[in-house]
Order: C-alpha cells, then sequence, then structure tokens
C-alpha cells in the first residue's frame, strides 16, 4: 500500500495501457512457455519484451527523421539481432529448460546485450563500428526512406521468415506457427517503431500469438492422438457428452492383432495403425473418427441412426481389408547409404514385395432416449463381440 501511495500511477490511457500490454502478456507467455516445458516459447517472449523495451526507451518520442545515435546505434542493433535470435530459437525443437540447447540460447542472447552495452559505453569509435555494420546496403538507397529498419535487418527478418515458415508448415505444430507469427509481428512492430502505440499493438500481437501457440499447443496434447493424429479418447467422451437425440456409435477393432504384432513387430503394427487411422480420416457420411486407446478405433456419426451408418461402415471396413499394407524390408534403412550398386538395387526390385492385409471388425449402436454415453459405447462394445464371433472382417449391430 505505501508503494502504491508513493505515487506510483497506472497510466490509464489506450496508449499507456497498450505500452505495458506485451510487457504483461510477454510476461505471460513466458511463465506458460516454463510451465508447460516449451522453453522456446519463453525465450521469444523474452526477445520480444527486451525488444518493446528498447522501442519504448529509445525510439518512442525521439525524432527519426535526425537520427541520433539511439536509433542508429541501439535501436539498429536490436532490429538486427532480432531475426537472428528468431532463427536460434526456432531451429530445434524444445529441449528441457536446462539442456546445453536452451543454455546455449540463453547465452547468445545475454552476449548480445553485453556487446550492446560495453560498446555504447565504450564511446563514440565502438558506437560508429555498430553503426556502420547495422547500415551496410544491401538494396538502393530508397530503401531507407521506405522504413525506418535499416536494410541488414530488413534482409535477416525476410530470412528468418522464410526459415520458420518453412519450418511451420513442415512440422504442422502450433507453437512453430506461433514463433513464425511473433517473428512476423515484430517485425512490423519494429518497422513502425517511429509510432509508438501501433508498435505496441504489434508486440502486443506478437505476445498474444506465443499464448494461443502454448494453449493449441496443450488442447493437442489434451486432445489429439500422438501416433495417429486422429482425436483420441476424451475428445470423444466431450463429443459425446454435448450430443443428444439420434447418434451412432462404432467400435472397430483390427483382427488379430497380437499375432500381426508377435509376427512383424511393434513397429510394424503401428504402421499399420497409422493406415487404419488414415483410412478412417476418409470416413464417409459425417463420421467423425477417433483413437479409442491401443488397436481400437470409434466413429461417430451424429444424427444417424444404426441404419444408416451401417453402409459408410461397410465401406470403411471395405477399404481397410483392400488396403495392402507393403512391409518395409529390414534391411531397407541399412541399404540406403551404400545404394550404390545399380545392379543390387535391381535385385532387390525384383524381390517379391512383402504385401500384407489387415481387417477390422466393426460394432455399432445407436443412442436413444436416456442412454447414457457410456451405456451406447458398451453397446457398440458388445455388438463388436458379435462382430469378431462371427468370423471377423465384418460390421454387427
Ligand atoms: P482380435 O481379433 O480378437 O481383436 O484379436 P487381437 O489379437 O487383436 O486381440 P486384442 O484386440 O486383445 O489385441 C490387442 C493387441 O493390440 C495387444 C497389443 O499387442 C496390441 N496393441 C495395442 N496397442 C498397440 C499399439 O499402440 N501399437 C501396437 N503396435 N500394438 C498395440
Ligand atoms: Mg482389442
Ligand atoms: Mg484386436
Amino acid at each position: 500500500m505505501a508503494l502504491l501511495n508513493a505515487g506510483v500511477r497506472v497510466p490509464w490511457t489506450w496508449a499507456g495501457i497498450l505500452a505495458v500490454a506485451p510487457y504483461v502478456l510477454g510476461a505471460l507467455a513466458a511463465v506458460a512457455g516454463v510451465w508447460f516445458k516449451r522453453p522456446r516459447i519463453a525465450l521469444m517472449a523474452a526477445v520480444v519484451m527486451v525488444a518493446h523495451a528498447v522501442v519504448q526507451g529509445f525510439v518512442a518520442g525521439v525524432n527519426v527523421h535526425d537520427r541520433g545515435p539511439e536509433i542508429t546505434v541501439i535501436y539498429a542493433y536490436v532490429a538486427v539481432v532480432f531475426p537472428l535470435n528468431a532463427i536460434a530459437i526456432a531451429w530445434k525443437p524444445d529441449r528441457g529448460l536446462c539442456s546445453p540447447a536452451m543454455l546455449g540460447r540463453v547465452l547468445f542472447f545475454a552476449l548480445q546485450a553485453v556487446v550492446l552495452v560495453v560498446a555504447w559505453d565504450a564511446g563514440d569509435g565502438a558506437r560508429q563500428v555498430i553503426d556502420d555494420l547495422t547500415h551496410m546496403r544491401v538494396f538502393a538507397k530508397d530503401f531507407d526512406y521506405w522504413s525506418l529498419l535499416p536494410q541488414p535487418a530488413l534482409l535477416l527478418f525476410a530470412a528468418a521468415g522464410v526459415v520458420l515458415l518453412a519450418r511451420a508448415v513442415h512440422t504442422g505444430g502450433a507453437l512453430d506457427g506461433g514463433l513464425f507469427g511473433a517473428t512476423a509481428a515484430s517485425a512490423l512492430a519494429l518497422h513502425g517503431a517511429a509510432d509508438a502505440p501501433v508498435s505496441a499493438l504489434m508486440f502486443t500481437a506478437a505476445t498474444v500469438l506465443l499464448l494461443v501457440a502454448v494453449a493449441q499447443e496443450s488442447y493437442r496434447l489434451a486432445f489429439i492422438d500422438e501416433l495417429t493424429g486422429l482425436a483420441g479418447r476424451r475428445a470423444l467422451m466431450h463429443d459425446l457428452e454435448s450430443l443428444g437425440g439420434v447418434y451412432t456409435v462404432a467400435m472397430l477393432d483390427v483382427d488379430h492383432f497380437k499375432k500381426f504384432n508377435d509376427t512383424y513387430g511393434h513397429d510394424v503394427g503401428d504402421q499399420v495403425l497409422k493406415m487404419v487411422a488414415a483410412q478412417m480420416m476418409r470416413v464417409t457420411g459425417g463420421g467423425r473418427p477417433f483413437r479409442y486407446g491401443g488397436e481400437e478405433f470409434t466413429v461417430l456419426f451424429p444424427r444417424k441412426t444404426a441404419k444408416e451408418a451401417v453402409p459408410h461402415l461397410d465401406t470403411l471396413r471395405q477399404s481397410i481389408a483392400e488396403a495392402s499394407f507393403t512391409l518395409r524390408g529390414e534391411d531397407r534403412p541399412k541399404q540406403k547409404p551404400e545404394s550404390k550398386s545399380g545392379a543390387k538395387r535391381k535385385t532387390a526390385k525384383a524381390q517379391p514385395s512383402n504385401v500384407v492385409s489387415v481387417t477390422i471388425s466393426i460394432g455399432a449402436a445407436e443412442h436413444e432416449d436416456d442412454l447414457k454415453p457410456d451405456a451406447v459405447l458398451k453397446a457398440a462394445d458388445q455388438a463388436l463381440y458379435r462382430a469378431k464371433d462371427g468370423g471377423r472382417n465384418r460390421v454387427s449391430l
């Protein structure tokens, strides 16, 4: 209380709120990143907050037309190293908070700060070196008027954008998408640094993107099955609870899967589960596929009776039975590095490929009146047993 009375004022203007928003949301993103063991998000949030602080402290309110050393040295330095940090952070997947990979990045980050502080304190000579380095001309002089960002920063941001976007598309992960988005928003924030509220808004957007990325990733961990990419049991129960009226639940189980695992190994078994899941994603009739657990799957047909769902289930059953599964030869990885002799390759090709097929059994039950979701699932499970007893590779009600 004494502190409040001592004259600490909260700046309740939009510009004031915008100025603190990147710190508040950035801190939240950093905490979330540490809490959910996503140190890359935490590091990125730290970088965004530092960049925002630099813009607030050294660019906002300064006349950018007569560019003083705050802009030609401090701002330019931060604008150039920001994309380098973004690449360093996004480059490799998350490791533990205290892993060498993460500590290395923190050290890289700290080193840059030390370099800037030392150079700034060393006086005009050292400042001039930073000024010269950060303002090397890559493009025509006209670019200098287009953006406050020095040309090397523009180029590095473009490179970081390409690298991070490629990574995000390649992994399809929310975290990589968030890192790309935060970098893009920060580039805009630094580009518009002369306009303090616009810059603050863009840095705020960067921190929000990081928070959304953590939230999305947590959702994925909770609801999406890692191996198959299908929604998991938690998502199924969630959907079942929000459904009423008519719907049909189908339970699917791979036939003789234990034997399959014993014969070909667990890894090949996993490949089969992926293939089954891929077929399930193409199920017709508005069915929603789930991995119930292990080698058991579920398809949920909202607003469909069991009778209406059966043709779609039978098509799915058939498509799985007909999808031949080519076993990857055990020697395939070994062969790859030494695949120099054409003759050798030919003989390998000439060998009959090891094709196997799998079948599934399906049991379906529909929701009536006051039946609880658990009871519908149980009924579908009993129908599944009947399908197994009836000889497998069939659909039972
Ligand atoms: P049935 O036709 O009666 O279903 O015979 P089954 O051998 O498939 O019997 P069951 O359904 O009890 O077999 C379950 C087996 O599935 C046991 C386990 O080895 C295998 N399994 C469960 N989850 C996984 C998984 O994630 N990966 C792999 N590779 N195998 C799994
Ligand atoms: Mg089973
Ligand atoms: Mg089975």
